[in-house]
């Protein structure tokens, strides 16, 4: 079965030769009329897939107040921005807020930005957040030029890649072209790719690196308010230090699906390289990697698990205690989803974090 994106897609393939997977999933997540999130709440039990802050409001609790702590640790400049992108539904600031309320000064002197591109989640986001100040903004380079503190879960994955198999000639890019009129994947000739040159050394002959060219501006509009102003930015995502060949996926109710097959219509995603995030951030500010399991546990996971746990019983106790374990477990997300830290080169870094990070001055 074909989709109306599929169709427009394929006109375009024809009048101007095949697109990079970055133009593919592009459109395929944010055209106005057919792209994914576009066009649609995906998110929970009854959307395509479900994440961390939708699992358990103790990620929001527990990131909350790592982010007020380093507030207060920065000397609690007012008034400061609390942004997120990519907030889904809201939930992520919503438990923020809830959790920090007893923190003094810290609402008073939060002006909140979404950045959000879907029209759709944005509504979601306002019903969510109904009675909070809350600004929304297309891009990053939005966000005022003020004190930032700022959390994006599972805001990077979603950004577009480029991906590039090494030959003996040079680089080949993986493209999305024609077939028989169906959409399949294919290889450009072979290219110097100058921007490459540092990937030779952790490269063989047939390897696939991937890159996320949306991913260097907006590491530098948050890396950059934050060394100019103060402040800190926690990313979390599934991925690890350095990229590691082809990460492309789609998913679709649950479940993996291919990534041509409906463009549109599942959600498309890559690995996140935090090493790429770091470099693009790394003139400015300071930081370190962690994976989630291990901060979370640090935050204090198991005392507000056990407190929370105290008030349920039957299936709420079930459904407490399994969401306790997928969001920390190595075998879950625990060990796949992992937490970046960003301050200001002279800042302590947010609790939890450890101050010797991963590889962070020779990324
Ligand atoms: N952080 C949320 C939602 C993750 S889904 C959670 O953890 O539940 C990805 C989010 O990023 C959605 O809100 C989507 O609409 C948004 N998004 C994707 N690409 C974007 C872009 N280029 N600019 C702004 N928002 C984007």
């Amino acid at each position: 079965m074909t989709t109306p994106l599929a169709d427009l897609l394929a006109a375009r393939i024809r009048s101007g030769g095949p697109l990079t997977l970055a133009d593919y999933m592009a459109e395929c997540l944010l055209h106005p009329a057919h792209g994914y999130y576009a066009t649609r709440d995906p998110l929970g039990a009854a959307g395509d897939f479900t994440t961390a802050p939708e699992i358990s409001q103790m990620f929001g609790e527990l990131l909350g107040l790592c982010l007020a702590q380093s507030w207060l640790d920065q000397g609690a400049p007012s008034p400061f921005v609390l942004a997120e992108p990519g907030p889904g539904r809201g939930t992520l600031m919503a438990d923020i807020w809830r959790a920090t309320r007893g923190v003094p000064g810290f609402h008073a002197g939060a002006q909140l930005h979404l950045v959000e591109a879907s029209p759709t989640l944005r509504a979601v986001q306002a019903e969510r957040l109904a009675g909070l100040p809350v600004t929304w903004a297309d891009t990053l380079d939005d966000l005022p030029q003020a004190p930032l503190w700022l959390i994006a879960n599972e805001f990077f994955d979603a950004l577009p890649i480029r991906q590039f198999q090494r030959t003996g000639e040079g680089w080949r890019e993986r493209v999305v072209g024609l077939q028989d009129g169906r959409l399949t994947l294919g290889l450009t000739p072979p290219a110097p790719r100058p921007d490459l040159a540092d990937r030779l050394a952790d490269t063989a002959e047939g390897d696939v690196v991937e890159t996320r060219p949306a991913a260097v501006p907006a590491m530098q509009a948050i890396a950059g308010r934050v060394a100019a102003h103060g402040g800190a930015a926690l990313i979390i995502d599934y991925g690890d230090w350095g990229s590691r060949g082809d990460t492309f996926q789609a998913v679709q109710d649950h479940r993996p699906a291919d990534p041509l097959a409906q463009p549109g219509r599942a959600d498309l995603t890559a690995h996140v390289d935090f090493r790429a995030l770091a470099r693009a951030a790394r003139p400015l500010a300071h930081g370190a990697l962690i994976p989630q399991g291990v901060l979370l546990a640090r935050l204090g996971l198991g005392p507000r698990s056990q407190r929370l746990a105290e008030g349920l019983s039957g299936a709420a106790l079930e459904n407490h205690l399994s969401a306790t374990h997928r969001l920390t477990d190595p075998g879950e997300m625990g060990n796949l989803f992992k937490a970046l830290a960003l301050v200001p080169a002279q800042a302590p870094l947010p609790p939890g974090f450890d101050p010797a990070g991963k590889g962070w001055d020779d990324a």
